[in-house]
């Protein structure tokens, strides 16, 4: 497949779902009817490799703590309460990402969709890649923190517009280990911006799933007894319960893409955590990022001479720095 067959097909795809009728799981399955999936280009070995430093139990028992007790207050409560997406909250994010990220992104259309038709499909917002630049996303009309969801959608856009600006093949998709990359760095940067520490605790309530993950794939071992005697286990041991870990860990040996996607997660928000200063490096991550370099390689690249900010062993000492610094 070569790209003008790529972008035709997302934008017929994108065109079938914008007329489709129903609810978005409905709207989603007929968009998918007689589109040809992408095919990944050639990928030389080693191009998905991981650098084995990131395969950590970094996260202490404290910030897990700190991240399951916020849910409970009654400024997170605020901080979790509905609100409309509105025209005016779609605009302060794109404006909000489009400065950010050094990308125009007055083409990136937004369908907002009623909450009644917004089903279980799980997510708060989604991205759909279409062409260069003709992305789509989707909201609900209601959803707790909504133009922090926003950024992080636009976030997805302008990812994949800088990649896409390169006009090669490989820089049409992204690698499962910074999919969620920018779109946390957006995210974060807006949260430590202009939003409260319980937004930013509530919004690491996905690097607990995802840190966990990470734990056990850093304990060597998919056996819970096995991992639960590692010294991998000590920290989330530590700070969750037992019958939560288990649970989670059976969810994981039964769906392994599940499992991979919440690793590669960790990976993603705590390079965004702990690269959240690095503007111009973020902007030249987007730009070089194809499929088939590794991930060591454009890490480097964008951001040269900043290897020490890339220690997963100071994550904890960065998410309490991050926290202090939110209004
Ligand atoms: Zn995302």
């Amino acid at each position: 497949m070569g790209i003008e067959v790529l972008i035709k097909s997302e934008l017929t795809r994108r065109e079938a779902f914008l007329n489709a009728k129903g609810s978005l799981r409905e709207r989603d399955a007929m968009s998918m009817q007689g589109i040809a999936m992408p095919t990944l280009p050639p990928m030389p070995e080693g191009a998905l490799e991981i650098p084995g430093e990131f395969i950590t139990a970094a996260v202490s028992a404290k910030i897990y703590r700190m991240i399951g007790s916020a849910y409970g207050t009654r400024a997170a409560q605020r901080a979790l309460a509905e609100q409309p997406v509105t025209a005016a909250g779609i605009e302060e994010a794109r404006e909000y990402v489009s400065s950010l990220m050094d990308v125009d992104l007055s083409t990136v259309m937004v369908e907002v969709v009623p909450n009644s038709k917004w089903g279980d499909s799980g997510a708060e917002g989604i991205h759909f890649k279409a062409g260069l630049d003709q992305h789509l996303i989707v909201m609900p009309s209601y959803v707790a923190s909504a133009i922090e969801v926003l950024v992080h959608e636009f976030g997805h856009a302008a990812h994949a517009i800088k990649q896409r600006q390169n006009g090669e093949y490989p820089f049409f998709f992204t690698a499962d280990s910074t999919v969620e990359l920018i779109s946390h760095y957006c995210q974060y940067h807006y949260i430590v911006e202009r939003l409260s520490r319980d937004h930013l605790l509530i919004a690491l309530g996905q690097l607990t799933t995802a840190s966990y993950a990470l734990s056990i794939q850093a304990s060597g071992t998919k056996d819970f007894d096995h991992y639960e005697a590692s010294g991998a286990a000590a920290e989330p041991l530590r700070s969750m319960s037992i019958d939560m870990l288990q649970s989670t860990h059976a969810a994981f040996c039964e769906n392994q893409a599940y499992y991979f996607s919440e690793v590669f997660r960790g990976i993603s928000l705590m390079l965004a955590l702990l690269l959240l200063d690095e503007n111009e490096g973020m902007r030249r991550y987007a730009s070089l990022d194809r499929v088939d370099r590794r991930l060591q390689d454009k890490l480097s690249d964008a951001f040269a001479g900043k290897d020490a900010l890339m220690s997963f062993s100071k994550i904890n000492e960065r998410i309490e720095e991050l926290l202090e610094r939110c209004s």
